[in-house]
């Protein structure tokens, strides 16, 4: 039977695409999305998810229909997951981190390692940063058992892109349900990068991110910068510059706050835009960062049992998450809010497996 996903539900952006077509490649069922993208200026489809539907039915040796740019229906009827090497390019400076968030349910589940080299942009706005995908993103899904290991070998900036990240998976049983609703700071990294540009606005990005952060009575900081130039075989050919706060918990997970360098905006307020939204997420004590939820509900809805998250905001992304995918598997969530701010989202997941 064909799925159908109607693409303007919830956020009606980028991601519920993204999840409808690893849902569909992973169980193995033919699907439809219409109204893709209805609710973004321009609607339908850009290189970015097309680049990523590409890259999960190339690994699902699936046929797929629909992918132009602007389009507003797609479709996918998938075969199974290969392992293999796999190269993918956006071509543009598109997210190479939101082409693995489709990606990478669908490699985990192939029948045997994967090495994935995808190019374009490393650190893009309105998407999750390499360095948080490493930091934040990774860390949370070892918990649940999924094994990858991520490299970043140059960085890539808008408007060239031209960034690589290479990615290997090892095949995965089944997935662990994850179960983080309260946990202490531990310690607060700070790390603030830049390409092609002066070095002071890294140092100056640190050091008012930390003295804010010392500010708000977290005293136990590291901070570490990268500064990278012409000749430096990891620089970007274009220019760009941002920063990643962690904050690592004593569960053993972190938690991630970040913000891109802009032109014509000080460092100083960029460092102040991460701040305040560590602050401000810190402030609920729930574990979770508000984006790291969105990424995690396909993992839930996956797991083998009840997973139960603490997050410190909802977002729509959120939501339309856990909608698409209560639609699309028989995965049942439930959110509660929390007392402190927040909600707790808890899963009861179809304890996929290959061959399921
Ligand atoms: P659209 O189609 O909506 O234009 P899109 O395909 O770029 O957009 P969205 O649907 O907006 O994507 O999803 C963006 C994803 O990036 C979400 O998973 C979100 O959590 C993540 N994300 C956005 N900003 C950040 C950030 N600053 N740090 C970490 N993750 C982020």
């Amino acid at each position: 039977m064909v799925k159908e996903i109607d693409g303007s539900i919830g956020e009606g952006g980028g991601q519920v695409l993204r999840f409808a077509v690893s849902a569909a490649a992973l169980l193995g069922e033919e699907i439809k999305v219409y109204n893709v993208r209805a609710k973004r200026k321009p609607p339908g489809l850009r290189p970015q998810h097309i680049a990523a539907i590409r890259a999960v039915a190339e690994v699902c040796g699936g046929v797929v229909e629909g992918l132009e740019v602007g389009s507003s229906k797609i479709s996918l009827r998938p075969s199974r997951p290969r392992a293999g090497r796999y190269l993918f390019d956006t071509g543009t400076a598109g997210s190479t981190s939101l082409v693995l968030q489709s990606l990478l349910p669908v490699l985990c589940f192939a029948d045997g390692v994967c090495d994935v080299e995808i190019r374009g942009g490393t650190n893009n706005p309105l998407a999750p940063p390499v360095d948080y995908i490493q930091e934040v993103l990774i860390p949370a899904l070892r918990r649940m058992g999924v094994e990858v290991e991520l490299t970043l070998v140059r960085r890539g900036f808008y408007p060239r892109g031209q960034g690589v990240i290479k990615v290997r998976t090892q095949p995965v049983r089944e997935i662990r349900p994850i179960e983080a609703v309260g946990a202490e700071v531990r310690e607060v990294e700070i790390f603030a990068y830049s390409c092609n540009l002066p070095d002071h606005i890294v140092r100056r990005m640190a050091a008012t991110a930390e003295s804010e952060l010392k500010r708000a009575g977290y005293s136990e900081i590291v901070v570490k910068t990268e500064v990278l130039g012409l000749g430096d075989s990891k620089a970007s050919p274009d220019p760009g510059t941002g920063i990643l706060i962690v904050a690592r918990l004593d569960n053993g997970l972190a938690m991630g706050f970040d913000a891109l360098g802009e032109k014509g905006v000080p460092a100083e307020v960029v460092a102040e835009r991460a701040v305040e939204d560590a602050l401000s997420q810190l402030s609920t004590g729930a574990p979770i960062d508000k984006h790291l939820a969105d990424q995690l509900v396909i993992w839930m809805a996956l797991a083998k049992g009840e997973s139960r998250i603490g997050v410190g905001s909802l977002t729509s992304h959120t939501e339309t998450g856990i909608e698409v995918l209560s639609r699309l598997t028989s995965a049942k969530f439930r959110v509660e809010r929390r007392v402190k701010g927040g909600v707790e989202i808890f899963c009861r997941g179809i304890g996929f497996g290959r061959g399921s």
